[in-house]
């Protein structure tokens, strides 16, 4: 025996994963287009000042919504939807999918793609990137494409625009997916809530790079090549989890 027989399932179950439980991580693509993203709004003045930066520039971009903001702001919906920017189920209340049951994850994503009516892609991004395979199979059974990102920017953190611009340009390159935020459903301090530093961040690489990138949504990118699809497995930190839940930093709803 040479050991081949056991490679050989373990290689055709990895690229049935990969394709039908893969996550999206970017896109192989000749086109120098680049998706950018942001998470966990909309919100009445972050949001708007991105989508006008954005537009400014002939761009783009993709708002990973949570449920219960979008219910209150549908407003905020229609005018992302009117510029032509793509709107993806961020979940209903930014829970950690491994942590809740295959029902009460159901219950997050189908609430999130009612509030996102009739605007919203069939694209989720999991809340914190938390995944298991469960919770996986849930999103592929409801019909959506997992999209996560080719790298973040972590303007969770107080950075300022600077420092923030300089982890974009150091990794951008065509076919990346960049994860940002709009608003921040949950947090350990309020002052990380304060978004000008992301949308100056954003304002100056549209400037800079306006003309060397096309800046494009999700979907759009997702049809100018090959997704990049990984296993994408990663459980909560639950030391964290709970620093964060005792900071009781929910938005107010
Ligand atoms: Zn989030």
């Amino acid at each position: 025996m040479n050991g081949i027989g056991w490679h050989k399932p373990k290689r055709l179950w990895n690229r049935l994963v990969a394709k039908s439980l893969g996550t999206v991580t970017g896109v192989e693509t000749g086109a120098a287009a680049v998706a950018l993203t942001f998470d966990d709004g909309p919100d009445p003045d972050s949001t708007v000042r991105l989508a006008e930066a954005l537009e400014k520039h002939g761009a783009r971009g993709t708002f990973f919504v949570v449920g219960r903001s979008a219910r209150r702001y549908p407003e905020l919906l229609e005018r992302l939807a009117g510029g032509g920017h793509a709107i993806g189920n961020h979940s209903w209340g930014h829970r950690s999918f491994p942590t809740l049951s295959s029902r009460q994850r159901r219950k997050q994503i189908r609430l999130c793609e009612k509030a996102i009516r009739p605007y919203g892609s069939k694209i989720f991004r999991p809340p914190f990137g938390h995944q298991d395979l469960r919770s996986r199979f849930d999103l592929l059974l409801a019909g959506y494409k997992v999209v996560t990102w080719s790298f973040l920017a972590e303007d969770w953190l107080d950075l300022d625009a600077g420092r923030i611009l300089a982890k974009i340009e150091a990794k951008i390159r065509p076919g990346s997916i960049i994860l940002l935020h709009d608003a921040l459903f949950a947090y350990l301090d309020r002052k990380y809530t304060d978004r000008s530093a992301t949308v100056e961040a954003v304002e100056e690489l549209l400037e800079r790079r306006g003309r060397s990138y096309d800046f494009v949504t999700v979907p759009q990118l997702l049809a100018m090549g090959k997704p990049r699809m990984v296993d994408w497995r990663r459980l909560p930190d639950r030391k964290w989890m709970k620093k964060l839940n005792q900071a009781e930093n929910r938005q107010p709803f």
